[in-house]
C-alpha cells in the first residue's frame, strides 16, 4: 500500500546523512563495453537505493523541486524510497512525470534537480536520477498493468504531433484529466530522438517501448507513420476531423551542416542520418541486419561537436568497430554541452578528445570518398553571445587528421512542413513556432506549441515542462473555451 510522505522515516540525524558517500551507479567495465551496446549503467540495487535515499537532507523548501522543470516532488519519493515503499515512490513520481524511467537516465541532472540540492554545496549531491531510475525499472517490474487508472471522459478530443517528449508528456496529461487523445507519428517508431537519436547503450529502446505501452494502458491512441502537414493538414485535423486542440510536438530534426568544401564526400555524414541508421535501421544489431551504408570496422572516425548528439555518435562508431574515434570539437571540455557523465564514459572507453580544433575542410582520396579532414587550432577569446568564450583561429596552425568516416553534430534547425502548410502559424525569422513562454498557445486559436519546435535543440526534460504547460493550457482552454 501507497504512504503517505509527510512525515520523515529517515533515522538518521541531519549531520550523519552529510557523512554518508553517495552511493555510485554500477556499470560495464570499459573495456568490455566498448565492445558492446548493451545499456552502460546497471541501476541500483534495492540497498544501494535505500542507502543512497538516506542521504536527503529533507528540506523544508526543496531546491530540486523548484529546479526540476515537471516539478517531480523529489522530497516526497525519496522518503518512500527510505520507507521501502518503491510502489508508492513511482507513483509520487508519475503525479508530475509520465517518463520517469527515461529522464532517470538521460536528464543532465547536473543542471536541475542535482543542481539545486543543498548537500551539493558541500559534498556531492544526492543521486537524484540514479534514484528515479530504480523507482521506474522498480515499478516496471512489479506493476499490475490492469490497474492503471483512466479518467472519466470529458467529450474532448485533442491531436498530439510528434511522440517525442514534448508530446508524450502533453498527451499523458491530457489523458489523465478525461480528454480523447490521438498521437500522430511521421516516422515508423515512436518516441522521436529518444529512439532515432540516443543509442541503446544509454537508453535501450524497450524501456522507451514500455512507458509507452504504460501510456496506451492509460487510454492513448497512436498513428505511426503520419506526417502531419502531407497526410492531413493541422486544418483538416481540426476542421474535418473534430479535434477541439492540437499540440505541436515536432523537434528540431533538419540538420545543420559546415558549408566547408568537401561536404558532399562519402563518407561525410549528418550526425542524424548517422544515427538513425544505426538505431531505426539497426545497424547495431548486425547480423541479424544488414546496414550496408554504414561499415565502419578498421576504419577512422571523427565526429564534429561537443553535445550529447555528437557523444552518441562517436561512441556508437567505437562499438560498430572504428579504429580510432575522435571527438574534434572548436572550444575547450568545459564549454562542451554534454552531460558530464557522458564525457566521463566517453574518455573511459577510449574515444579520443581533439579540443580547440576546427574543421575546415573534408579531403577527397580522388575517387568521391573521405581520405582526410583539415583541421585548424583554436584559442579561446572574449565571451561570444551564449556566455561561452568564443574559439578564435590560431593562424598557421592547420593540419590533416586521416578519415575514412566524419559526422557532422554541430547542431539541428526546425522541419518547416507545418509551418508551410498551416496558414496563421507564426514562425521566428528561424522557422521556429512562436509560442507563448507560459500556456504554449500559438497564434492559432486551439494551437500549441512546445519543445525544440520552439526553443530549438534543448533537452528532454525542458522538452517535457513544455508539454506540461501545454496540456495545462489546453486542459483550461477545453474546460472553460476561453482563448
Ligand atoms: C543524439 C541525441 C542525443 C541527445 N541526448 C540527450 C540527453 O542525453 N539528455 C537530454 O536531456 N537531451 C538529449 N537530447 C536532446 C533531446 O532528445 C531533445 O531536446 C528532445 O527529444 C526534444 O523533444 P521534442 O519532443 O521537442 O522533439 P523530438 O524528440 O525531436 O520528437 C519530435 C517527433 O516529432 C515527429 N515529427 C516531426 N515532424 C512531424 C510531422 N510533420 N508529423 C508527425 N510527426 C512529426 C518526429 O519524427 C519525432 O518523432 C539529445 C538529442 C539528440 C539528437
Amino acid at each position: 500500500m501507497t504512504q503517505t510522505a509527510s512525515k520523515s522515516l529517515n533515522p538518521l540525524p541531519l549531520k550523519e546523512r552529510m557523512k554518508l558517500p553517495r552511493q555510485p551507479m554500477r556499470e560495464q567495465p570499459p573495456v568490455l563495453r566498448a565492445a558492446n551496446y548493451k545499456e552502460v549503467n546497471l541501476g541500483y540495487s534495492e540497498e544501494l537505493a535505500r542507502q543512497e535515499a538516506l542521504r536527503c537532507l529533507e528540506c523544508a523548501k526543496p531546491v530540486c523541486v523548484q529546479e526540476c522543470p515537471v516539478g517531480v516532488k523529489v522530497k516526497e519519493f525519496v522518503q518512500l524510497i527510505v520507507a521501502g515503499d518503491f510502489m508508492g515512490a513511482a507513483a509520487k513520481i508519475r503525479e508530475d512525470n509520465v517518463l520517469p524511467a527515461i529522464t532517470g537516465r538521460v536528464c543532465p541532472q547536473e543542471d536541475h534537480c542535482e543542481g539545486g540540492c543543498l548537500m551539493g554545496k558541500k559534498v556531492q549531491p544526492l543521486g537524484i536520477g540514479y534514484l528515479e531510475r530504480f523507482v521506474a525499472d522498480y515499478e516496471q517490474q512489479h506493476m499490475d498493468r490492469s490497474k492503471i487508472r483512466r479518467a472519466q471522459p470529458s467529450g474532448k478530443k485533442v491531436a498530439i504531433v510528434g511522440s517525442g517528449p514534448s508530446g508524450l508528456t502533453a498527451a499523458g496529461d491530457l489523458v489523465q484529466k478525461g480528454h480523447e487523445v490521438h498521437v500522430f507519428e511521421a516516422l515508423h517508431e515512436l518516441g522521436g530522438v529518444l529512439v532515432y537519436g540516443i543509442p541503446e547503450f544509454r537508453l535501450p529502446k524497450q524501456i522507451i517501448r514500455e512507458q509507452i505501452d504504460y501510456m496506451r494502458g492509460m487510454g492513448l491512441q497512436f498513428e505511426t507513420n503520419v506526417v502531419v502537414g502531407k497526410t492531413v493538414t493541422i486544418n483538416e485535423l481540426m476542421d474535418e476531423e473534430g479535434y477541439d486542440a492540437i499540440f505541436i510536438g515536432t523537434g528540431a530534426g533538419l540538420p545543420v551542416f559546415m558549408g566547408i568544401p568537401g561536404e558532399h564526400l562519402n563518407g561525410v555524414y549528418s550526425a542524424n542520418e548517422f544515427l538513425t541508421r544505426i538505431n531505426l535501421m539497426h545497424a547495431y544489431e548486425f547480423p541479424q541486419y544488414d546496414e550496408p551504408m554504414l561499415d565502419l570496422h578498421g576504419k577512422d572516425v571523427a565526429v564534429i561537436g561537443g553535445g550529447n548528439t555528437a557523444l552518441d555518435a562517436i561512441r556508437s562508431a567505437l562499438r560498430l568497430g572504428a579504429k580510432k574515434a575522435y571527438v574534434v570539437y572548436r572550444r575547450s571540455e568545459a564549454e562542451m554541452p554534454a552531460r558530464k557523465e557522458e564525457v566521463k564514459h566517453a574518455r573511459e572507453e577510449g574515444i579520443e578528445f581533439r579540443m580547440l580544433t576546427n574543421p575546415i575542410e573534408f579531403l577527397s582520396d580522388g575517387k568521391g570518398w573521405l581520405s582526410g579532414m583539415r583541421c585548424q587550432r583554436m584559442e579561446l577569446g572574449e565571451p561570444d553571445a551564449s556566455g561561452r568564450r568564443r574559439p578564435v583561429p590560431v593562424a598557421g596552425s592547420e593540419f590533416d587528421l586521416p578519415l575514412s568516416v566524419a559526422v557532422i553534430a554541430i547542431g539541428t534547425s526546425a522541419n518547416p512542413l507545418i509551418q508551410s502548410t498551416t496558414p496563421g502559424l507564426q514562425t521566428n525569422k528561424r522557422n521556429y513556432i512562436e509560442a507563448d513562454a507560459t500556456t504554449q498557445r500559438t497564434s492559432r486559436k486551439g494551437v500549441f506549441a512546445g519543445g525544440d519546435i520552439v526553443t530549438g535543440s534543448a533537452t528532454v526534460i525542458l522538452a517535457m515542462g513544455a508539454g506540461r504547460r501545454a496540456a495545462q493550457s489546453i486542459h483550461e482552454y477545453l474546460t472553460t473555451g476561453k482563448w
